[in-house]
Protein backbone atom coordinates (compact mmCIF):
# COMPACT_ATOMS: atom_id res chain seq x y z
CA UNK A 1 0.00 0.00 0.00
CA UNK A 2 1.30 3.44 -1.14
CA UNK A 3 0.86 6.25 1.76
CA UNK A 4 0.72 9.66 -0.04
CA UNK A 5 0.58 12.99 1.91
CA UNK A 6 -3.02 14.19 2.03
CA UNK A 7 -4.01 16.02 -0.78
CA UNK A 8 -3.96 19.78 -0.90
CA UNK A 9 -7.07 21.32 -0.53
CA UNK A 10 -6.45 24.00 -2.96
CA UNK A 11 -3.36 24.01 -5.44
CA UNK A 12 -3.48 27.74 -6.85
CA UNK A 13 0.04 28.93 -5.71
CA UNK A 14 -0.42 31.95 -3.46
CA UNK A 15 1.58 35.45 -4.10
CA UNK A 16 4.33 36.05 -2.09
CA UNK A 17 2.61 37.72 1.32
CA UNK A 18 3.36 39.78 4.34
CA UNK A 19 3.51 38.60 7.38
CA UNK A 20 0.13 39.38 9.16
CA UNK A 21 -1.36 37.74 5.70
CA UNK A 22 -0.22 34.32 6.40
CA UNK A 23 -3.39 32.08 6.08
CA UNK A 24 -3.02 30.53 9.62
CA UNK A 25 -5.25 27.27 10.17
CA UNK A 26 -4.56 25.87 13.62
CA UNK A 27 -5.74 22.13 13.24
CA UNK A 28 -3.77 21.02 16.59
CA UNK A 29 -5.35 23.83 18.86
CA UNK A 30 -8.63 22.46 17.88
CA UNK A 31 -8.08 19.35 20.09
CA UNK A 32 -9.15 19.72 23.66
CA UNK A 33 -7.37 22.14 26.02
CA UNK A 34 -5.66 19.39 28.17
CA UNK A 35 -3.61 18.83 24.98
CA UNK A 36 -1.39 22.35 25.81
CA UNK A 37 -1.54 25.31 27.72
CA UNK A 38 -2.03 28.43 25.55
CA UNK A 39 0.23 31.37 26.47
CA UNK A 40 2.04 33.97 24.89
CA UNK A 41 5.95 34.07 24.80
CA UNK A 42 7.60 35.93 26.89
CA UNK A 43 9.52 38.95 25.60
CA UNK A 44 13.25 39.06 24.62
CA UNK A 45 14.52 42.54 24.96
CA UNK A 46 16.81 43.92 21.45
CA UNK A 47 16.08 41.07 18.97
CA UNK A 48 18.37 41.00 16.28
CA UNK A 49 18.03 38.63 12.94
CA UNK A 50 20.92 35.76 12.86
CA UNK A 51 19.79 33.53 10.61
CA UNK A 52 17.00 33.38 8.14
CA UNK A 53 15.77 30.60 4.66
CA UNK A 54 14.22 31.98 1.85
CA UNK A 55 13.93 28.35 1.05
CA UNK A 56 11.43 27.71 4.54
CA UNK A 57 9.89 31.52 3.72
CA UNK A 58 8.51 30.02 0.40
CA UNK A 59 6.87 26.93 1.64
CA UNK A 60 4.11 29.31 3.54
CA UNK A 61 4.48 31.64 0.64
CA UNK A 62 5.91 34.44 2.92
CA UNK A 63 8.29 37.09 0.44
CA UNK A 64 11.22 36.96 1.90
CA UNK A 65 11.68 40.76 1.82
CA UNK A 66 9.45 40.46 5.13
CA UNK A 67 12.76 39.23 6.74
CA UNK A 68 13.80 42.67 6.60
CA UNK A 69 11.19 44.51 9.18
CA UNK A 70 11.72 44.80 11.99
CA UNK A 71 7.84 43.50 12.53
CA UNK A 72 9.55 39.99 11.43
CA UNK A 73 12.24 39.83 14.00
CA UNK A 74 9.68 41.07 16.73
CA UNK A 75 7.27 38.56 15.66
CA UNK A 76 9.95 35.88 15.56
CA UNK A 77 11.92 36.83 19.15
CA UNK A 78 7.92 36.17 20.16
CA UNK A 79 7.35 40.00 20.84
CA UNK A 80 4.74 40.59 18.44
CA UNK A 81 1.93 38.35 18.28
CA UNK A 82 1.19 37.49 15.00
CA UNK A 83 -2.48 37.56 13.86
CA UNK A 84 -4.36 33.94 13.54
CA UNK A 85 -1.73 32.52 15.34
CA UNK A 86 -3.16 31.03 18.75
CA UNK A 87 0.33 30.19 20.68
CA UNK A 88 0.67 26.95 23.18
CA UNK A 89 2.29 24.16 24.04
CA UNK A 90 1.45 20.76 23.66
CA UNK A 91 2.17 18.38 26.59
CA UNK A 92 3.88 15.30 26.05
CA UNK A 93 6.18 12.31 27.77
CA UNK A 94 8.70 9.94 26.57
CA UNK A 95 11.02 7.91 27.75
CA UNK A 96 14.55 9.61 28.35
CA UNK A 97 17.63 7.24 28.22
CA UNK A 98 15.54 4.60 28.43
CA UNK A 99 13.30 6.17 31.54
CA UNK A 100 9.69 6.74 31.63
CA UNK A 101 9.34 10.47 32.50
CA UNK A 102 5.71 10.94 33.05
CA UNK A 103 5.68 14.66 32.31
CA UNK A 104 7.86 16.37 29.43
CA UNK A 105 6.15 18.85 26.96
CA UNK A 106 7.13 22.24 25.23
CA UNK A 107 9.07 23.65 27.57
CA UNK A 108 10.55 26.42 25.81
CA UNK A 109 8.78 25.85 22.99
CA UNK A 110 5.33 27.43 21.63
CA UNK A 111 3.38 26.44 18.67
CA UNK A 112 1.93 28.98 16.89
CA UNK A 113 -0.40 27.39 14.73
CA UNK A 114 -0.47 26.51 11.15
CA UNK A 115 -0.11 28.26 7.85
CA UNK A 116 -1.40 26.98 4.82
CA UNK A 117 1.36 26.96 2.16
CA UNK A 118 1.81 27.77 -1.23
CA UNK A 119 1.49 24.38 -2.45
CA UNK A 120 -1.58 24.22 -0.08
CA UNK A 121 -0.25 22.14 2.82
CA UNK A 122 -0.43 23.14 6.26
CA UNK A 123 2.96 24.13 7.63
CA UNK A 124 2.93 24.22 11.73
CA UNK A 125 5.10 26.91 12.98
CA UNK A 126 6.96 26.86 16.45
CA UNK A 127 9.35 29.07 18.08
CA UNK A 128 11.57 27.46 20.63
CA UNK A 129 13.48 29.90 22.63
CA UNK A 130 10.63 31.63 23.93
CA UNK A 131 10.30 31.29 27.64
CA UNK A 132 9.10 29.10 30.43
CA UNK A 133 5.67 27.00 30.28
CA UNK A 134 3.85 24.70 32.65
CA UNK A 135 6.11 22.00 31.08
CA UNK A 136 9.13 23.55 32.05
CA UNK A 137 10.42 21.68 34.65
CA UNK A 138 13.56 22.88 36.31
CA UNK A 139 14.52 24.96 33.07
CA UNK A 140 14.42 28.69 32.03
CA UNK A 141 12.68 28.11 28.86
CA UNK A 142 15.66 29.38 26.82
CA UNK A 143 17.25 28.18 24.07
CA UNK A 144 21.22 29.55 23.54
CA UNK A 145 22.30 31.20 20.04
CA UNK A 146 24.50 28.31 19.99
CA UNK A 147 22.48 25.90 19.52
CA UNK A 148 19.75 27.55 18.17
CA UNK A 149 22.34 28.46 15.04
CA UNK A 150 23.19 24.81 14.96
CA UNK A 151 19.43 23.87 14.59
CA UNK A 152 18.76 26.39 12.46
CA UNK A 153 21.63 25.24 9.98
CA UNK A 154 21.02 21.61 10.65
CA UNK A 155 17.54 21.53 9.74
CA UNK A 156 18.02 23.06 6.49
CA UNK A 157 21.08 21.09 5.77
CA UNK A 158 19.25 17.88 6.38
CA UNK A 159 16.62 19.45 3.78
CA UNK A 160 19.17 19.73 1.46
CA UNK A 161 20.20 16.14 1.78
CA UNK A 162 17.00 14.60 1.34
CA UNK A 163 16.03 13.32 4.67
CA UNK A 164 12.68 14.21 6.36
CA UNK A 165 13.19 16.97 8.69
CA UNK A 166 11.67 19.78 10.53
CA UNK A 167 12.29 22.93 8.90
CA UNK A 168 13.85 26.19 10.37
CA UNK A 169 12.36 29.68 8.95
CA UNK A 170 14.28 31.97 11.23
CA UNK A 171 16.71 32.74 14.20
CA UNK A 172 16.57 35.66 16.06
CA UNK A 173 19.01 36.39 18.58
CA UNK A 174 19.02 39.15 21.81
CA UNK A 175 21.27 40.08 24.26
CA UNK A 176 19.71 38.31 27.53
CA UNK A 177 22.56 36.24 29.33
CA UNK A 178 21.36 32.77 29.30
CA UNK A 179 23.31 30.65 32.26
CA UNK A 180 24.66 27.12 30.77
CA UNK A 181 27.91 26.05 31.54
CA UNK A 182 29.07 29.32 31.11
CA UNK A 183 27.07 32.57 30.66
CA UNK A 184 25.49 32.71 26.96
CA UNK A 185 22.87 34.93 25.44
CA UNK A 186 19.46 33.86 24.02
CA UNK A 187 17.83 32.95 20.71
CA UNK A 188 14.93 31.98 19.33
CA UNK A 189 14.48 29.53 16.15
CA UNK A 190 11.12 28.86 14.87
CA UNK A 191 10.86 25.70 13.31
CA UNK A 192 8.43 24.31 10.94
CA UNK A 193 6.59 21.23 10.51
CA UNK A 194 3.21 19.61 9.64
CA UNK A 195 3.36 18.30 12.24
CA UNK A 196 5.30 18.67 16.09
CA UNK A 197 3.18 15.28 17.40
CA UNK A 198 5.77 12.90 19.22
CA UNK A 199 5.91 9.05 20.35
CA UNK A 200 6.19 11.04 23.50
CA UNK A 201 2.54 12.75 22.66
CA UNK A 202 1.22 9.18 22.79
CA UNK A 203 2.93 7.80 25.68
CA UNK A 204 1.56 10.91 27.40
CA UNK A 205 -2.13 9.64 27.14
CA UNK A 206 -1.54 5.83 27.42
CA UNK A 207 -0.64 6.33 30.84
CA UNK A 208 -3.03 9.04 31.57
CA UNK A 209 -5.87 7.27 30.42
CA UNK A 210 -3.86 3.85 32.39
CA UNK A 211 -4.56 6.47 35.42
CA UNK A 212 -8.26 6.88 34.31
CA UNK A 213 -7.79 10.52 34.08
CA UNK A 214 -8.52 11.19 30.63
CA UNK A 215 -10.72 7.91 29.21
CA UNK A 216 -10.43 8.48 25.15
CA UNK A 217 -7.43 11.25 24.76
CA UNK A 218 -5.54 8.65 23.13
CA UNK A 219 -7.97 7.78 20.90
CA UNK A 220 -8.64 11.75 19.91
CA UNK A 221 -4.57 11.97 19.21
CA UNK A 222 -4.70 8.91 17.53
CA UNK A 223 -7.51 10.08 15.37
CA UNK A 224 -6.42 13.54 14.90
CA UNK A 225 -3.13 12.64 13.14
CA UNK A 226 -4.15 9.86 10.86
CA UNK A 227 -6.81 11.87 9.92
CA UNK A 228 -4.62 14.99 9.39
CA UNK A 229 -1.86 13.32 7.87
CA UNK A 230 -2.09 9.41 7.49
CA UNK A 231 -5.62 9.42 5.70
CA UNK A 232 -4.88 6.24 3.72
CA UNK A 233 -4.82 4.31 7.39
CA UNK A 234 -8.62 5.65 7.57
CA UNK A 235 -9.64 3.08 4.78
CA UNK A 236 -7.33 0.28 6.38
CA UNK A 237 -9.76 -2.61 8.05
CA UNK A 238 -7.33 -1.56 11.39
CA UNK A 239 -6.35 2.12 10.88
CA UNK A 240 -4.52 1.71 14.31
CA UNK A 241 -2.62 -0.90 13.16
CA UNK A 242 -2.11 0.91 10.00
CA UNK A 243 -0.87 3.96 11.42
CA UNK A 244 1.67 1.94 13.85
CA UNK A 245 3.03 -0.06 10.59
CA UNK A 246 3.69 3.50 8.42
CA UNK A 247 5.15 4.82 10.85
CA UNK A 248 7.61 2.13 11.52
CA UNK A 249 8.35 1.81 8.02
CA UNK A 250 8.78 5.92 7.80
CA UNK A 251 11.16 5.52 11.26
CA UNK A 252 12.75 2.95 9.32
CA UNK A 253 13.65 4.85 6.48
CA UNK A 254 14.32 7.76 8.52
CA UNK A 255 17.50 5.84 10.28
CA UNK A 256 19.18 4.11 7.32
CA UNK A 257 19.24 7.87 5.91
CA UNK A 258 20.81 8.92 8.83
CA UNK A 259 23.25 6.36 8.67
CA UNK A 260 23.90 6.78 5.31
CA UNK A 261 25.26 10.16 5.51
CA UNK A 262 27.02 9.44 9.44
CA UNK A 263 24.58 11.74 10.92
CA UNK A 264 24.44 11.06 14.95
CA UNK A 265 20.97 12.46 16.48
CA UNK A 266 22.54 12.55 20.17
CA UNK A 267 19.37 12.21 21.93
CA UNK A 268 16.77 9.37 20.65
CA UNK A 269 14.58 9.70 23.74
CA UNK A 270 11.04 8.86 22.64
CA UNK A 271 9.55 12.49 22.81
CA UNK A 272 12.26 13.43 20.17
CA UNK A 273 10.99 10.88 17.85
CA UNK A 274 8.64 12.36 15.04
CA UNK A 275 5.30 10.38 14.59
CA UNK A 276 5.77 11.78 11.11
CA UNK A 277 9.11 10.11 10.76
CA UNK A 278 10.80 13.77 10.80
CA UNK A 279 14.45 14.62 12.36
CA UNK A 280 13.30 16.48 15.17
CA UNK A 281 14.75 18.15 18.25
CA UNK A 282 18.18 18.97 16.83
CA UNK A 283 20.69 19.23 19.72
CA UNK A 284 24.48 17.64 20.21
CA UNK A 285 24.22 15.90 17.22
CA UNK A 286 27.08 15.68 14.73
CA UNK A 287 27.78 14.01 11.22
CA UNK A 288 30.98 12.13 11.87
CA UNK A 289 33.96 13.34 10.47
CA UNK A 290 36.50 10.33 11.03
CA UNK A 291 34.68 7.38 11.00
CA UNK A 292 33.75 5.16 14.09
CA UNK A 293 30.92 3.16 14.30
CA UNK A 294 30.61 3.18 18.11
CA UNK A 295 30.41 6.97 17.69
CA UNK A 296 28.82 8.95 20.96
CA UNK A 297 28.52 12.68 19.84
CA UNK A 298 26.55 13.48 23.22
CA UNK A 299 28.95 14.08 26.06
CA UNK A 300 26.20 13.24 28.14
CA UNK A 301 25.41 10.06 27.04
CA UNK A 302 27.99 8.40 29.26
CA UNK A 303 26.85 4.53 28.30
CA UNK A 304 26.90 5.18 24.69
CA UNK A 305 23.16 4.50 24.50
CA UNK A 306 22.89 6.53 21.43
CA UNK A 307 26.17 5.93 19.82
CA UNK A 308 26.38 5.65 15.57
CA UNK A 309 25.51 2.17 15.76
CA UNK A 310 23.23 1.87 18.35
CA UNK A 311 20.57 3.91 16.49
CA UNK A 312 18.47 1.53 14.31
CA UNK A 313 18.43 -0.37 17.16
CA UNK A 314 17.35 2.53 19.51
CA UNK A 315 14.94 3.23 16.62
CA UNK A 316 13.22 0.08 17.22
CA UNK A 317 13.09 0.37 21.12
CA UNK A 318 11.11 3.82 20.35
CA UNK A 319 8.73 2.20 18.09
CA UNK A 320 7.91 -0.40 20.98
CA UNK A 321 7.55 2.51 23.09
CA UNK A 322 4.85 3.92 20.25
CA UNK A 323 3.48 -0.06 19.60
CA UNK A 324 2.80 -0.44 23.79
CA UNK A 325 0.86 3.38 24.35
CA UNK A 326 -1.58 2.36 20.73
CA UNK A 327 -2.09 -1.68 22.29
CA UNK A 328 -5.55 -0.15 23.80
CA UNK A 329 -6.59 1.43 20.88
CA UNK A 330 -5.59 -1.69 18.28
CA UNK A 331 -6.69 -4.37 21.34
CA UNK A 332 -4.15 -6.61 20.08
CA UNK A 333 -0.68 -7.32 21.53
CA UNK A 334 0.06 -9.99 18.77
CA UNK A 335 -1.03 -7.89 15.67
CA UNK A 336 1.00 -4.95 17.17
CA UNK A 337 3.76 -6.55 17.46
CA UNK A 338 3.32 -8.24 14.23
CA UNK A 339 3.29 -4.25 12.86
CA UNK A 340 6.40 -3.51 14.44
CA UNK A 341 7.89 -6.25 12.80
CA UNK A 342 7.66 -3.76 9.74
CA UNK A 343 10.41 -2.05 10.58
CA UNK A 344 13.60 -4.35 10.75
CA UNK A 345 12.10 -5.68 7.52
CA UNK A 346 12.18 -1.55 6.20
CA UNK A 347 15.19 -0.81 7.59
CA UNK A 348 16.81 -3.70 5.99
CA UNK A 349 15.41 -2.80 2.75
CA UNK A 350 15.99 1.01 3.12
CA UNK A 351 20.28 0.39 3.88
CA UNK A 352 20.74 -2.55 1.15
CA UNK A 353 19.24 0.64 -1.49
CA UNK A 354 21.36 2.90 0.13
CA UNK A 355 24.38 1.57 -0.06
CA UNK A 356 23.76 -0.26 -3.39
CA UNK A 357 23.28 4.06 -4.33
CA UNK A 358 26.91 4.86 -2.13
CA UNK A 359 28.63 2.32 -4.16
CA UNK A 360 26.96 3.17 -7.24
CA UNK A 361 25.77 -0.48 -7.61
CA UNK A 362 23.40 -0.46 -10.65
CA UNK A 363 22.25 -4.63 -9.52
CA UNK A 364 22.32 -6.61 -6.94
CA UNK A 365 24.65 -9.94 -6.26
CA UNK A 366 24.69 -12.15 -2.84
CA UNK A 367 28.04 -11.30 -2.22
CA UNK A 368 26.66 -7.11 -1.82
CA UNK A 369 26.40 -7.29 2.10
CA UNK A 370 29.79 -8.95 2.78
CA UNK A 371 31.11 -6.29 0.17
CA UNK A 372 29.64 -3.10 2.69
CA UNK A 373 30.12 -5.05 6.15
CA UNK A 374 34.08 -5.42 4.92
CA UNK A 375 34.09 -1.48 4.26
CA UNK A 376 32.30 -0.52 6.86
CA UNK A 377 35.29 -2.30 9.22
CA UNK A 378 38.03 -0.76 7.35
CA UNK A 379 36.59 2.91 7.33
CA UNK A 380 35.79 1.92 11.24
CA UNK A 381 39.69 0.90 11.68
CA UNK A 382 41.25 3.78 9.73
CA UNK A 383 39.14 6.61 11.14
CA UNK A 384 38.49 7.50 7.50
CA UNK A 385 36.64 10.43 7.15
CA UNK A 386 33.09 9.29 6.24
CA UNK A 387 31.91 12.02 3.82
CA UNK A 388 35.16 12.56 2.14
CA UNK A 389 35.31 8.71 1.29
CA UNK A 390 32.37 8.23 0.22
CA UNK A 391 32.24 11.69 -2.56
CA UNK A 392 36.00 10.23 -3.35
CA UNK A 393 34.69 6.59 -3.97
CA UNK A 394 33.43 8.21 -7.25
CA UNK A 395 36.06 9.07 -8.23
CA UNK A 396 38.06 4.99 -8.55
CA UNK A 397 38.17 3.67 -12.33
CA UNK A 398 36.84 0.48 -13.38
CA UNK A 399 40.13 -0.16 -15.04
CA UNK A 400 43.02 1.25 -13.44
CA UNK A 401 46.58 0.06 -14.01
CA UNK A 402 48.71 1.64 -10.68
CA UNK A 403 48.12 1.93 -7.23
CA UNK A 404 48.69 5.61 -8.03
CA UNK A 405 45.46 5.77 -10.30
CA UNK A 406 43.31 4.85 -6.78
CA UNK A 407 45.20 7.70 -4.64
CA UNK A 408 42.41 10.20 -3.87
CA UNK A 409 40.43 7.32 -2.13
CA UNK A 410 43.55 5.33 -1.26
CA UNK A 411 45.34 7.70 0.53
CA UNK A 412 41.94 8.03 2.96
CA UNK A 413 43.15 5.11 4.64
CA UNK A 414 46.33 3.73 7.19
CA UNK A 415 46.13 0.46 6.03
CA UNK A 416 46.56 0.72 2.37
CA UNK A 417 46.55 -3.25 1.53
CA UNK A 418 43.24 -3.61 3.07
CA UNK A 419 42.27 -0.45 1.39
CA UNK A 420 43.43 -2.57 -2.22
CA UNK A 421 41.68 -5.93 -1.14
CA UNK A 422 38.47 -4.61 -0.74
CA UNK A 423 38.95 -2.01 -3.80
CA UNK A 424 40.09 -4.97 -6.00
CA UNK A 425 36.37 -6.97 -4.97
CA UNK A 426 35.00 -4.08 -5.35
CA UNK A 427 36.08 -3.30 -8.95
CA UNK A 428 35.77 -6.75 -9.95
CA UNK A 429 31.99 -6.35 -9.09
CA UNK A 430 31.70 -2.79 -10.85
CA UNK A 431 33.45 -5.27 -13.96
CA UNK A 432 30.73 -7.69 -13.66
CA UNK A 433 27.91 -5.52 -13.85
CA UNK A 434 29.69 -3.58 -16.78
CA UNK A 435 29.87 -0.01 -14.77
CA UNK A 436 31.20 2.55 -16.74
CA UNK A 437 33.26 5.40 -14.77
CA UNK A 438 31.31 8.76 -15.56
CA UNK A 439 28.17 7.42 -15.50
CA UNK A 440 28.28 5.74 -12.29
CA UNK A 441 30.16 8.74 -10.43
CA UNK A 442 27.25 11.51 -11.37
CA UNK A 443 25.12 8.55 -10.11
CA UNK A 444 26.87 8.63 -6.66
CA UNK A 445 27.68 12.40 -6.63
CA UNK A 446 24.09 12.66 -6.08
CA UNK A 447 23.94 10.36 -3.12
CA UNK A 448 26.79 11.04 -1.39
CA UNK A 449 27.13 15.02 -0.42
CA UNK A 450 30.14 16.91 -0.91
CA UNK A 451 29.17 19.47 2.14
CA UNK A 452 27.79 18.29 5.42
CA UNK A 453 27.25 20.41 8.82
CA UNK A 454 30.61 19.25 10.44
CA UNK A 455 30.90 20.36 13.91
CA UNK A 456 33.38 22.90 13.52
CA UNK A 457 31.99 24.51 10.55
CA UNK A 458 29.08 25.49 12.59
CA UNK A 459 31.39 26.44 15.73
CA UNK A 460 32.93 28.68 12.85
CA UNK A 461 29.81 30.69 12.22
CA UNK A 462 28.58 30.16 15.83
CA UNK A 463 31.88 32.28 16.79
CA UNK A 464 30.99 34.97 14.43
CA UNK A 465 27.82 35.38 14.91
CA UNK A 466 28.45 35.71 19.01
CA UNK A 467 31.09 38.28 17.61
CA UNK A 468 33.79 36.73 19.71
CA UNK A 469 36.84 38.19 17.77
CA UNK A 470 34.65 41.81 17.54
CA UNK A 471 31.89 42.69 16.06
CA UNK A 472 28.94 40.50 15.57
CA UNK A 473 28.52 38.92 12.07
CA UNK A 474 25.71 36.85 10.42
CA UNK A 475 27.62 36.45 7.57
CA UNK A 476 29.23 32.87 7.97
CA UNK A 477 25.79 31.83 8.60
CA UNK A 478 23.83 32.81 5.27
CA UNK A 479 27.02 31.11 3.26
CA UNK A 480 27.04 27.84 5.34
CA UNK A 481 23.19 27.75 4.60
CA UNK A 482 23.52 28.71 0.91
CA UNK A 483 26.41 25.97 0.85
CA UNK A 484 24.72 23.37 2.67
CA UNK A 485 21.24 23.77 0.99
CA UNK A 486 23.10 22.04 -2.26
CA UNK A 487 25.13 19.37 -0.66
CA UNK A 488 25.76 17.17 -3.56
CA UNK A 489 27.05 20.09 -6.09
CA UNK A 490 30.32 20.71 -6.48
CA UNK A 491 30.45 24.34 -5.41
CA UNK A 492 33.60 26.06 -6.45
CA UNK A 493 35.12 28.54 -3.82
CA UNK A 494 33.35 26.40 -0.97
CA UNK A 495 36.01 23.80 -1.06
CA UNK A 496 37.53 24.03 2.56
CA UNK A 497 34.06 23.27 3.80
CA UNK A 498 34.51 19.63 2.38
CA UNK A 499 37.66 19.08 4.44
CA UNK A 500 38.96 17.44 7.42
CA UNK A 501 38.25 19.16 10.53
CA UNK A 502 40.97 21.59 11.55
CA UNK A 503 42.95 20.33 15.06
CA UNK A 504 41.14 22.43 17.35
CA UNK A 505 37.61 21.17 16.91
CA UNK A 506 38.80 17.92 18.35
CA UNK A 507 38.22 20.02 21.47
CA UNK A 508 34.46 20.60 20.42
CA UNK A 509 32.02 19.07 23.50
CA UNK A 510 28.27 18.57 22.90
CA UNK A 511 25.97 18.05 25.50
CA UNK A 512 22.73 18.11 26.42
CA UNK A 513 22.74 21.40 27.75
CA UNK A 514 21.48 24.40 24.82
P1 LIG B 1 15.27 18.05 24.79
O1 LIG B 1 16.32 17.19 25.38
O2 LIG B 1 15.79 19.39 24.27
O3 LIG B 1 14.47 17.35 23.76
O4 LIG B 1 14.31 18.47 25.99
C1 LIG B 1 13.66 17.56 26.84
C2 LIG B 1 12.60 18.26 27.63
O5 LIG B 1 13.15 19.30 28.44
C3 LIG B 1 11.52 18.93 26.81
O6 LIG B 1 10.32 18.83 27.52
C4 LIG B 1 12.00 20.35 26.73
O7 LIG B 1 10.95 21.26 26.47
C5 LIG B 1 12.58 20.54 28.10
N1 LIG B 1 13.63 21.57 28.13
C6 LIG B 1 14.88 21.48 27.64
N2 LIG B 1 15.57 22.60 27.87
C7 LIG B 1 14.74 23.43 28.53
C8 LIG B 1 14.86 24.76 29.05
N3 LIG B 1 15.98 25.46 28.96
N4 LIG B 1 13.77 25.28 29.67
C9 LIG B 1 12.63 24.59 29.78
N5 LIG B 1 12.46 23.35 29.32
C10 LIG B 1 13.49 22.77 28.70
MG1 LIG C 1 12.94 17.33 22.82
Amino acid sequence: MNFPLPPPPFTAPLAACALDDLAWDNGFSRLPPHFYTRQPATPLADPYLVGFSPAAAALIGLDPAQAQRPEFVAAFAGNRPLPGADPLAAVYSGHQFGVYVPQLGDGRALLLGGVAGADGRVWELQLKGCGKTPYSRMGDGRAVLRSSIREFLCSEAMHGLGIPTTRALAVVGADEPVFRETVETAAVVTRMAPSFVRFGSFEFFFWKDHANEHQGDLRMLADYVIDAFFPVCREAKQPYLALLAEVARRTARLIAQWQGVGFCHGVMNSDNMSILGLTIDYGPFQFIDGFSAAHVCNHSDENGRYAYHMQPQIGEWNLYCLGQALIPLIEDVEATQAALETYKDEFAQAMDELFHAKLGLATSEPGDDDLVERLIVLLDRNRTDWTIFWRALSRLRVDASAQRDDAPVRDLFVDRAAFDAWAGDYRARLKREKSIDAERAARMNRVNPKYVLRNHLAEIAIRKARGDDGARDFGEVERLLACLQRPFDEQPGFESYAARPPEWAGGLHLSCSS
